[in-house]
Order: structure tokens, then C-alpha cells, then sequence
């Protein structure tokens, strides 16, 4: 849930300012507060730098040196103070540590280290794990990796010695990656690859119980539990700098937006030996079980309705609800788990469980190298490239292409559906037109001072209104409800007075005549009814046309929320691309 960044043997003699550019870079992982520490070129000891608040805009003084070491930070133990901030050096500052994770047994450790004469600045799990080493008597190596092995938790940190000029990592269930700038010889350790993408590709993703000592003599990875050292070969990744900029667009929020223009059909290019595996599996009487936590969650149930449009049933959990119904998982299960970064806690922890059953497991990320894809038998990748934005929209729709997909590779329609999928890749263009932005920034501003939307949605448009009211929420902060349309009768239509504004999602299917009832049934209460639809229709009030692309139409649909959320929130005073209290992967129960 934070950002981690490190760089060794810095080529351009400024450690700190190399690594507070990749930390902006990283912002998107935390932003509560940030913090560098640096060895200074002239000087045997450490210094430290940090503030909360975001670091998009932060500059630092910290002197020149050739190693650092920093952190954004989502605070799980403490407040946001400047104490609190990573990194945390031991009582003789001869070491500092950056922690992604919570250490889940810190409160008995910390009193144990406290006794033997320990002194804490931070109420933070993370300080813990700086004076624990210091406390081993052992070389430092080992210290660390014998500290890591004592934490409980799912955690990855990141310490840097300035005696022997050296950083030292370990994970275990949060994300850690090097970077190899060998024509230089600078490394680098990230929680994400957009951190030194600027410098290189070439990289090695840790997997859970590894550890690293990466200093200006090179990069060694051992085996946390033996302390034996193991061989590796980094990888060369096709990511491009650009993927990682703004290119121009204000926000990547938007950029993203806009990038579905090209990354639906990209999508479909992809997996087709996987999709017919796991369509197989289907085929043979596996049933299926999806999962996923937020958005992934939506694409998880609206994959739902595509696999029953086939006749084959499935069951959707969110990860996070998902464990009393373990039970039910067996060996003939196929579990779907569904993620952008492939480390979400809890969907990992749904996984784990549902492997200890027996079941054969998918993972449907965007993110490469994570550690869902090691945890699974099948990979389906949806090449939406690097998502930034902590909003999750391009990323979404590639996972939905892909579930889409799978769904006629059960008819053996694989190659009609790819045709789809390039056709809905051309019309969505239509949302983007000046004229179309324009309404939609129109009807942004009119719901500038609402305090509650509401959306409903019927059939394959009921999960398009869960994701369209969640892009609603994340990045404007404005309420905005989704129900079942067939809900409103049962509850829902006491909320409903004059001018509340309700959107209504549609598409041209069975589902039109009652979903237009249900918006007769709000508009006779007074309501302000806003269609998002391929059609118009006397219910409406007003219309966001979308183009008709039969079940492929909430996409489009869904698209118009992500657009909409953008505007609102630039309206309302958010920041798209980091809304409050959120992070990007959410690697903490
Ligand atoms: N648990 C640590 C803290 O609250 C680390 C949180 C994070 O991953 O940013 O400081």
C-alpha cells in the first residue's frame, strides 16, 4: 500500500533527488506522508528528510550521495505525523527502514525491545522492525533476514546501511522489484517499475520469501528461511517510458480513459490458447467462482451475466466476504480471481484458500509479475499496461474484454468476439468527440452541488451501475447509489424527491422495457432522469446517448461514469488521480 523506492551507486551523485523523482512516480501507492534518507557523500552517518502530505509537489535539500532510500507512505499503525513518515533508523542510526505491510505481531515485540532499553520516536509497527535488527548480533544480512522471518504479516521492506553502503530487502506478500542500470552499474528497488522505468527495464520481481543485499558491487538474492543464495535472471519488460507519463493529458486518470480507445481491442489479441483452456475446464464441469474487491468485483459479477448469457452459472464472491463460503470450493472449482495489480490482500488470501481445497485457479491481472500470477495455475494477462491512476478504468475494461471472451470461447465464437471487441474499440470513439465531452462537462457541472446521485441498472447494466456509481464516488466524492432496478420498489424509492438526480443505464436488449418502467416509477416522484443509453426515451429527462453495441453496451455505459467521476472531481476539487484515504494496490487486510 505504499511506495518503496531505492537507487545504489547513483549516477548522478544525488541519491535523494533520484529517488524522491521516483517516489512521484510512485505516489499513487500513498501519499499521507513521504520521507528519504541518504547517505551523505562526505559523511559516515545518515540523514533524513520527511513531511507528510503528498510528495507531487515536495522538494528536498538532503546533500548529495550515492545511495537513498524512500517511502510514501498509507498509514496503517499511527497517525499521519512527520514521525510517523518513513524511513525509521534504530537507536544508532546506523540503518533505515522502509515497510510495506503491517507487522501484525509488532505490540509484543516492540514491548520486548523496549525493555531491553530501546528508544521509539514513532507509534509505527515499522520502527519495530529497525530497532529488532539492530538488537541481532549477527552481520547484517543476516540480521535482516532473520528480523523478516520473525514478522507476521504481509509485509516487504527495504533497509539501508550507510556503513556498508548497502541496501537490504525481504518480501513476503507485498510487491518488490529491482532494477538493473548494468551499462551504468546503478540498481534500483521499487514496489512498481514506473519508479526507474526512466532509467531501465531490465528487472527482477522478488517473489515471497527472497531477500536481496543490492549494493555497488551488484545484486545478490538469497532464500530467506535457508539464507542460501540463488541464482536469478532478470527480465527485459516492453514497457515504454511513455506508459509511465502523462503524455500531455492533465491527469492519468484521463489518460487512461482515453487509453481504452486503444486497449479493448488490444486485449483481444491476447490469452487465446489460455481462454480455451480454461473454457475447456468449463466444458468438463468445473464450476466456476469469481472474485475480486472493488471494481474487480464488479468485472467479476458483470463476467457473471457474459458466462450465463452461455448457459454456464457461476458464482461471484467479493474476496473480502469470501470466507464462509470456502467451503463450498473444491477440486472441480475453477476460481477466477480478478486484479489490476495482482496484490490485493485479500483477493491473495481468497486464492490461498481456495488452492488449499483443491481448486484450479485464474488470475485475470494487469499487472505484470505479481504475486497472484505465481499463485495461480492460469495467467491471463490483459496487457492494459501501467495504470497509475488509482482509479481503475483502462485496466477494468480489458478484464471485462477478457471475461467477455472467455464467455463465446464457450461457443467457440473466439474469433466473432475478437470482431466485436474491434468494432466497440471504433465506436467508443464517439464518446470522446469535443461535442460529446461537452455535454458531459455540462451535466458534471449541474450535479456540482448534489450531495447524493442515484443509478440504476437492470441485468448485464446492474454491474455497469455498481462501477459507474463507484467512479462517481472515488473521484468526485459525491454519494452516488447504485441499485438493481427492481430494487426500487422494495426500499429504495423513499430517497427519491424532487430533482434527485437519477441515472438510468441501459441497453437495447430484454431489458429496456422494465428498466424504462423503473425510471417512470422515479420520475413520477419527481426525479431528475438521466438516461445512459443507445436509444432515447420519453422517461428521460436527458440523455447520454452511447452507442448500440448489443452486450457489449456496457461498456460504453461504464465509460461514461469514468468520464463523468473525472469531471466531477476536477469540479469538485478532487485530485483524479489520488483521492483521499485511497491507494492503488491495497496489500493490507
Ligand atoms: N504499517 C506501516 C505504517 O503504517 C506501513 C504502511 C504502508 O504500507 O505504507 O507506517
Amino acid at each position: 500500500m505504499c511506495g518503496i523506492f531505492a537507487v545504489v551507486n547513483d549516477n548522478s551523485d544525488n541519491a535523494a533527488q533520484t529517488v524522491l523523482k521516483g517516489l512521484k512516480k510512485l505516489e499513487y501507492r500513498g501519499y499521507d506522508s513521504w520521507g528519504i534518507a541518504v547517505k551523505p557523500a562526505d559523511k559516515p552517518a545518515l540523514q533524513v528528510d520527511k513531511h507528510i502530505g503528498k510528495i507531487g509537489d515536495a522538494n528536498t535539500d538532503l546533500p548529495k550521495g550515492k545511495i537513498a532510500i524512500g517511502h510514501t507512505r498509507w498509514a496503517t499503525h499511527g497517525g499521519v505525523t512527520d514521525q510517523n513518515a518513513h524511513p525509521h533508523l534504530d537507536c544508532n542510526g546506523r540503518i533505515a527502514v522502509i515497510h510495506n505491510g503491517i507487522v501484525e505481531n509488532y505490540r509484543d515485540l516492540k514491548d520486548k525491545l523496549m525493555k531491553k532499553g530501546h528508544r521509539f520516536s514513532s507509534q509505527t509497527d515499522t520502527e519495530t522492525v529497525a530497532h529488532l535488527i539492530e538488537n541481532k548480533k549477527n552481520s547484517l544480512k543476516e540480521a535482516v533476514f532473520s528480523t523478516f522471518n520473525e514478522l507476521t504479516g504481509s509485509n516487504a521492506i527495504g533497509v539501508l546501511d550507510y556503513q556498508s553502503e548497502t541496501v537490504i530487502a525481504a518480501r513476503n506478500g507485498s510487491p518488490l522489484v529491482v532494477g538493473f542500470d548494468k551499462k551504468n552499474s546503478q540498481y534500483f528497488l521499487g514496489s512498481d517499475v514506473p519508479a526507474f522505468l526512466k532509467y531501465t527495464n531490465r528487472v527482477y520481481f522478488l517473489k515471497d520469501g527472497e531477500g536481496v543485499t543490492i549494493s555497488k558491487a551488484g545484486v545478490n538474492l538469497y532464500d530467506l528461511y535457508s539464507g542460501k543464495r540463488k541464482e536469478f535472471t532478470p527480465q527485459v519488460l516492453n514497457w515504454k517510458l511513455e506508459d509511465a507519463e502523462k503524455s500531455g493529458y492533465p491527469h492519468f486518470l484521463l489518460k487512461e480513459i482515453h487509453e481504452q480507445k486503444n486497449t479493448i481491442s488490444g486485449t483481444a489479441s491476447l490469452n487465446l490458447n489460455e481462454l480455451k483452456q480454461v473454457a475447456d475446464l468449463i466444458r468438463k464441469k468445473y464450476k466456476v467462482v469469481l472474485t475480486g474487491c472493488g471494481t474487480a468485483s464488479y468485472c467479476a459479477l458483470a463476467g457473471k451475466y457474459y458466462l450465463s448469457n452461455v448457459g454456464v452459472e457461476s458464482q461471484t464472491y467479493p474476496a473480502n466476504e469470501i470466507m464462509p463460503f470456502v467451503r463450498f470450493i473444491d477440486k472441480k472449482t475453477l476460481f477466477i480471481a480478478v486484479s489490476q495489480s495482482g496484490e490485493t490482500a485479500d483477493t491473495l488470501i481468497a486464492v490461498k484458500a481456495a488452492k488449499t481445497r483443491g481448486a484450479k485457479t485464474v488470475a485475470l491481472v494487469n499487472a505484470r509479475g505479481s504475486t497472484l500470477e505465481r499463485l495461480t495455475d492460469i495467467v491471463l494477462p490483459v496487457g492494459a499496461g501501467p495504470e497509475i491512476a488509482v482509479v481503475s478504468t483502462k485496466a477494468f475494461t480489458a478484464q471485462l474484454a477478457t471475461l467477455y471472451l472467455l464467455s463465446k470461447a464457450l461457443q467457440g465464437k473466439i474469433s466473432q468476439a475478437k470482431q466485436k471487441l474491434r468494432k466497440l474499440q471504433g465506436e467508443i470513439k464517439k464518446l470522446f468527440t469535443p461535442i460529446a465531452i461537452k455535454h458531459l462537462i455540462a451535466i458534471a457541472k449541474s450535479l456540482l452541488d448534489e450531495e447524493h446521485i442515484y443509478l440504476i441498472g437492470k441485468h448485464s447494466n446492474y454491474p455497469a451501475s455498481l462501477e459507474f456509481a463507484l467512479k462517481i464516488k472515488e473521484t468526485s466524492y459525491l454519494h452516488a447509489e447504485p441499485f438493481a432496478a427492481g430494487e426500487l420498489k422494495h426500499g429504495v424509492i423513499t430517497l427519491i424527491q424532487k430533482d434527485t438526480p437519477c441515472f438510468i443505464l441501459a441497453s437495447n436488449d430484454e431489458s429496456k422495457e422494465e428498466v424504462l418502467s423503473s425510471a417512470s416509477q422515479l420520475k413520477a416522484r419527481g426525479g431528475r432522469i438521466i438516461g445512459i443509453a443507445p436509444f432515447e426515451a420519453e422517461e428521460f429527462d436527458e440523455v447520454i446517448k452511447t452507442p448500440d453495441l448489443g452486450d457489449l453496451t456496457i461498456f460504453p455505459n461504464i465509460i461514461v461514469g469514468q468520464l463523468l467521476g473525472y469531471y466531477l472531481g476536477i469540479g469538485r476539487g478532487a485530485d483524479p488521480d489520488k483521492p483521499r484515504n485511497l491507494a492503488k494496490s491495497v496489500t493490507v487486510k
